[in-house]
């Protein structure tokens, strides 16, 4: 693989262990990965520290939920022949490399990235009043920083954090003055963020009870449709709506062909067609998006030792680019654990 891959750019990402995922997840990110695995030297993880820094206290299904993420991935497509995926815990060299900036990083920093305060003003039910919620910018820019990743996927949201690795990035090099450069600072590649709905009309979050997960069968898909919330204009059948307005007409937009989008935007503005027959539709897209994912992902909740082995592989080949980087941070820092060598980090012999 890696002399496939050496001339790519490296694009490194990750997913909190949540477990299942759902259509929101596949649409916001996981979509965009498949397409990138044959563009990029893509490194995916499953981030279960990161998702320790807002769930700490109840961790008995932290690592069910880590396999559970991987699943859908290799569902929806990632392939262990043209990606590296892992779970973030199993390379520890991510927490060395977290506690070196995190001895580099100012207070200020933190403070002021925009998720930090929005979500401790707005997550009443969860401690986030730790160390680690404060600090888990400085993770993630260990996360990237370690693979050396040139390019990061995120929605507009992320920027703030990739800005941060870059700051990182840049004092690190400053402070420890090293004759290679060795971050080099990762760019954002901005995702662009289709609408995607949930069945009460809210952006789709498991927080809401409103997903559509990518394990759901055929019989719950069309259910959940059934219940999912239209334009409110259409009370009658006879009624005239409006699918830019209507959740069930955004899916249409992003699963539905061009043909069927065509005969929803006429049926529904001249209540041609009745809500029920447009969702069948929308159902219709979703089972054909669907059913080859739950296939793929059926070959490996058979044989679990499969998926097993993928993370295995994944791990092997993150930690021999992480543990590389570590070996030139530490000589950057004179923390070489060599007897002969370098004894300060600014180059004195
Ligand atoms: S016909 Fe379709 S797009 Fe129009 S309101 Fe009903 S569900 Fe929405």
């Amino acid at each position: 693989m890696s002399s496939r891959t050496n001339h790519r750019k490296r694009v490194l990402s990750g997913m909190r262990s949540t477990g299942k995922l759902h259509l929101g997840n596949y649409v916001g990110a996981l979509d965009n990965w498949v397409r990138m695995q044959d563009q990029f030297d893509c490194y995916f993880f499953v981030a279960d520290w990161h998702a320790l820094t807002t769930d700490y206290a109840d961790t008995s299904r932290i690592k069910q939920n880590s396999v559970e993420v991987l699943l859908d991935w290799l569902a929806a497509g990632l392939d262990p022949e043209r990606c590296t995926m892992f779970i973030q815990s199993h390379v520890p060299e991510h927490a060395e490399l977290h506690l070196l900036f995190s001895m580099i990083t100012p207070l200020g920093w933190l403070e002021r990235v925009p998720t930090y305060k929005e979500q401790r003003e707005n997550i009443a039910e969860k401690d986030l009043g730790t160390y680690g919620f404060l600090g888990y910018p400085v993770l993630q820019a260990a996360d990237i920083l370690i693979y050396k990743g040139n390019f990061v996927p995120v929605g507009e949201d992320q920027v703030p954090h990739v800005e941060l690795t870059r700051e990182i990035a840049r004092r690190f090099t400053l402070i420890y003055g090293s004759r290679n450069n060795v971050f080099p600072e990762p760019q954002p590649l901005l995702t662009p963020a289709a609408k995607l709905p949930g069945t009460d009309g809210r952006k789709m979050s498991k927080s809401y009870g409103n997903t559509i997960m990518l394990t759901d069968t055929e019989p719950v898909v069309r259910q959940k449709l059934k219940t999912m919330v239209t334009d409110p204009a259409r009370v009658r059948r006879s009624d005239p709506g409006n699918p830019d307005v209507c959740p069930v007409g955004d899916l249409h937009k992003i699963f539905s062909d061009p043909s069927t989008i065509a005969k929803v935007n006429e049926g529904c503005r001249s209540a041609g067609i009745g809500c029920i027959e447009c969702k069948g539709w929308a159902a219709d897209a979703l089972v054909s998006i669907l059913n080859p994912m739950q296939e793929r992902r059926k070959k490996y909740e058979d044989n679990p030792r499969l998926a097993w082995d993928i993370l295995e592989a994944g791990t092997a080949r993150a930690r021999k680019v992480a543990g590389s980087t570590m070996n030139e941070v530490r000589e950057s820092m004179g923390l070489t654990q060599n007897f002969e060598g370098r004894t300060n980090a600014k180059g004195s012999e």
